[in-house]
């Protein structure tokens, strides 16, 4: 499958070399494919809103490049950007930008003037937009005479009429009451579901994460994730989907996926074959379980890091992994930096002396893991009983089958109140999450 958007290694500082340097973008790697809708989600001022202006040739990266249907956006001429936008974008602001002085329906048929587009021919193709989305009889009203989620509208309008494969909309019910934002969400959806556009909305509201195919998590101008939602059907093929899944999760992720396949294995092997697998794809079977064999030596401290460095490479008469030197010497700096993102969390908590705080932490941390993991949040009292359920399975007072019960109980009978399979998720994830903080169950 061919991405529509490729994303390639993208960075963006605003005020290169000044006091007041801001790295806004940071090494951003993503594929976006035809009629997705996607979610920039994050904070204020991690980097959202920037990226969809580069998306939108808006904005000039510092680095990196971006690819719309192949071609290379940000290395193109004046004239082939204005090209690029007429054919390819449509955009939504949250303040519309509309013009005051002009009638909503020549607000809408604007973009179709730079097309040479004769005046009837774009007056009846705004006319029909206007209508479509309620607001046909406003036509040759001035744009302030209409409420905010009319005006939204408009300018909906006008991100359509140039019938462009791909919508970007930025916190585009940022000036909207709750009604009018649900009519402007509802539209979105409707032009991804109905026309097949690919919408890329940038928002900070988790409640609206739930429209989304995938949404990618930014924090400080890095992509830190992305994430599926299951309520959605996807629309990439299998295959596109295991590479995104792929190239993206970290190790969390790819040991949920072993554990699934493999129960019944030990924590130090479900690591060290999570580990192994997230790493290579290309080795022969023997020479993958001496891998993992290696590794879990590594992850059990039986051989140290540089005795570890040198068996990669031994031949595998010798014991060793059979690697060349270079394969050997990524695999190695990866296992040790994977090996140092699990312990991280399980040494902030060694170094905290009351174990009560260490132990409300690590429900903390957990909680907030599970959480992410979701599409929507939970209630404030949604919240407190999953803590309180993590808490009680972390020191052993409920099981797996326990912890697994009171989140599919409903939220009337004491439970968290979500969904089976929902449920399912989270009580897999608790059981990778329960290795890393280990030392609350013994
Ligand atoms: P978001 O949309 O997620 O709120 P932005 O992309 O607007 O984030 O901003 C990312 C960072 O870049 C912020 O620190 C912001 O202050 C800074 N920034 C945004 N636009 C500019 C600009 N035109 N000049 C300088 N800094 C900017
Ligand atoms: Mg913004």
């Amino acid at each position: 499958m061919e991405p529509l958007i490729k994303i390639e290694n993208l960075s963006l500082v605003y005020d290169k070399g000044k006091p007041n340097e801001t790295k806004a973008l940071a090494d951003i790697n993503a594929e976006i494919y035809p009629s997705e809708f996607i979610i920039f989600f994050g904070p204020s001022g991690c980097g959202k809103s920037t990226l969809l202006y580069v998306i939108a040739a808006m904005q000039t990266p510092t680095s990196g490049r971006i690819l719309v249907e192949g071609l290379p956006i940000s290395q193109m001429k004046d004239t082939d950007v204005t090209k690029y936008r007429q054919n390819s974008i449509g955009m939504v602001f949250q303040q519309y930008n509309l013009i005051p002085s002009l009638s909503v329906i020549d607000n809408v048929a604007i973009p179709q003037t730079f097309k040479s587009v004769s005046r009837s021919e774009r007056t009846v193709k705004a006319q029909k937009l206007l209508d479509r989305f309620g607001i046909g009889a406003f036509s040759k009203r001035l744009t302030t005479e209409l409420s905010g989620g009319q005006q939204q509208r408009v300018s909906i309008a006008r991100s359509l009429i140039n019938d462009t494969p791909i919508i970007l909309a930025d916190e585009p019910t940022g000036n909207l009451d709750s009604k009018s934002s649900q009519n402007v969400l509802d539209i979105l959806q409707e032009l991804n579901e109905k026309d097949k556009k690919a919408v890329i909305l940038v928002t900070h509201d988790p409640n609206q994460l739930q429209y989304a195919h995938r949404v990618f998590h930014m924090k400080d101008g890095k992509l830190i994730r992305q994430t599926m939602n299951p309520q959605r059907p996807q629309r990439i093929d299998p295959q596109t989907r295991e590479k995104i899944t792929k190239s993206f999760s970290g190790i969390s992720s790819a040991i949920v996926d072993i554990l699934s396949v493999y129960p019944e294995l030990t924590e130090s092997r479900l690591k060290s074959k999570a580990i192994v697998n997230y790493l290579m794809s290309e080795l022969d079977t023997t020479q993958i379980d001496r891998l993992e064999r290696l590794v879990e030596d590594r992850i059990l401290g039986k051989i140290s890091k540089d005795d570890f460095h040198g068996m990669l490479d031994d031949p595998m008469e010798k014991g060793g992994a059979g690697l060349n030197y270079q394969t050997s010497k990524k695999i190695g700096d990866s296992i040790e930096a994977l090996l140092a993102e699990t312990d991280v969390i399980q040494k902030d908590i060694e170094a905290s002396d009351e174990k009560p705080t260490a132990i409300d932490d690590a429900v903390g941390e957990i909680r907030s893991q599970l959480s992410d993991a979701l599409t929507s949040a939970l209630s404030e009292e949604q919240s407190t009983r999953l803590s309180d359920l993590i808490k009680r399975h972390l020191t052993g007072a409920v099981d797996k089958a326990g912890f697994f019960k009171e989140i599919d109980t409903s939220f009337s009978h004491g439970g968290v109140g979500l969904r089976k399979e929902i449920a399912e998720d989270l009580t897999r994830r608790m059981e990778i999450l329960l290795i890393k903080f280990k030392d609350f169950t013994e």
